[in-house]
């Protein structure tokens, strides 16, 4: 794969594909993380007088064009950001665009309108690959966070455009990716929590053939607790998963992972933030109690399991952190891995939000920009964003 820094962009029309899918309340951009995220590729990409065609989605317009969906909102910030114009065009393809692009001048920036609203973006549409692609002369993707979605933008187009490159943020999500699994320091633990073991299953397969201990916290540790013949109240359970579950402790076991569940719980009668919460062992969770964190001695069992690590995978959190007196497991083991010594590598939506919602974001090596296309790395799949530019 080619990357950004290793192509001459002086004067040439770059196509960027960025990830610019913002939250946008009445009209206003609530929040800048995003466009960011894509700062550096972009700044760099200006340092050398490139012709810079930004594009991007922004929710799920469904090939139609949906006013509360345009990028438009978006021109204010990330002009206010570069401080710089920002020409806004309100289509992505045809007569308007290619005028715009016309009068551009080296180190001019033009942000298309949603792709997403063309109905070929999302089939990976040759024709629209090809409108896309007769923009410019080199391409350019960085939306990590769509590389698990084959789109006309991230996918077809590089059958049509010569010079195809990844920007630094896919550049960054690659590189870490592989310091965590390819090529990782060892031992490698990974933390996997959250809802369902049904979403991650594939994740958990792979990961065991990759890690040497795996942490599980959160709702799925109660899938594995009944698999091993344990009662769960009335805590979230996969019963029709409970096979599945058995052949993955004991793939974890043939191959030598350590496979961890907790040892108690933070339950309570409902899932509310003025709950009664009582510690249980995962022996004796009463009937009429939900697991809805791990308790001080899974804390204690799983910092301890991560001293000497030196590498760490975090996906999912390990209890219902969005409520107070269930987001302890979570908050404590987040201050663990922000204070060792280990590259520590955060994935996926809400993991992010909890690890942020503790204070320990900076203090973590990575986090993944893409919720799904991160899940994706870890299933071992290949995504096709990455592989279209790897051909
Ligand atoms: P996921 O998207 O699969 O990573 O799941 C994240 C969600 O799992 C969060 O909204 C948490 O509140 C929820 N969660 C974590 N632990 C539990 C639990 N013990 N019981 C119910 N929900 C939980």
């Amino acid at each position: 794969m080619k990357y950004i820094d290793q192509i001459e962009l002086k004067g040439k029309k770059v196509f960027l594909r960025v990830d610019f899918n913002v939250p946008i309340k009445e009209g206003n951009v609530t929040s800048d993380t995003r466009v960011r995220a894509h700062i550096q590729t972009i700044n760099y990409a200006l340092e050398k007088k490139a012709r810079l065609i930004i594009a991007s989605h922004l929710g799920r317009p469904k090939g139609k064009r949906v006013e509360e969906m345009s990028l438009k909102p978006v021109v204010k910030m990330l002009s206010g950001l570069l401080q710089q114009e920002v020409v806004f065009v309100d289509e992505s393809v045809g007569g308007k665009v290619e005028q715009a692009i016309s009068k551009m001048k080296d180190g001019d920036i033009v942000l298309l309108e949603n792709l997403r609203f063309n109905p070929g973006e999302d089939k990976n549409d040759k024709d629209f690959a090809r409108q896309l692609a007769s923009l410019c002369d080199i391409y350019i993707n960085d939306a990590f966070a769509v590389a698990h979605r084959a789109a006309a933008s991230n996918s077809a187009i590089t059958d049509y455009v010569k010079t195809c490159a990844a920007g630094f943020l896919l550049k960054n999500e690659i590189e870490y990716f592989q310091k965590a699994l390819v090529n990782p320091a060892r031992p490698v633990a990974a933390i996997i929590g959250g809802a369902k073991v049904s979403d991650k299953i594939g994740v958990l397969e792979n990961l065991i053939d990759k890690v040497d201990k795996l942490l599980i916290g959160g709702a799925m540790a109660f899938t594995f607790l009944k698999a091993r013949g344990l009662e769960v109240g009335k805590s979230l359970c996969e019963e029709e998963i409970l096979d599945t579950a058995r052949k993955i402790m004991q793939k974890a076991k043939d191959k030598n992972v350590q496979f961890l569940l907790p040892a108690d719980v933070a339950c309570a009668k409902e899932a509310a933030a003025d709950a009664a919460v009582k510690i249980c062992s995962v022996k004796e969770i009463p009937a009429e109690q939900m697991g809805l964190d791990i308790g001080p001695a899974t804390i204690t069992l799983f910092s301890d399991a991560l001293k000497g690590v030196k590498t760490v995978i975090w996906n999912g959190p390990l209890g219902m952190f969005e409520l107070a007196p269930f987001s302890k497991g979570t908050f404590a083991l987040a201050e663990v891995v922000g204070n060792s010594n280990a590259i520590s590598i955060i994935g996926g939506g809400d993991t992010e939000t909890a690890i942020k919602k503790a204070g320990q974001h900076t203090k973590m090596s990575y986090i993944s920009t893409g919720g799904g296309a991160f899940l994706e790395l870890l299933e071992g799949k290949t995504l096709p964003g990455i592989a279209a530019l790897n051909k």
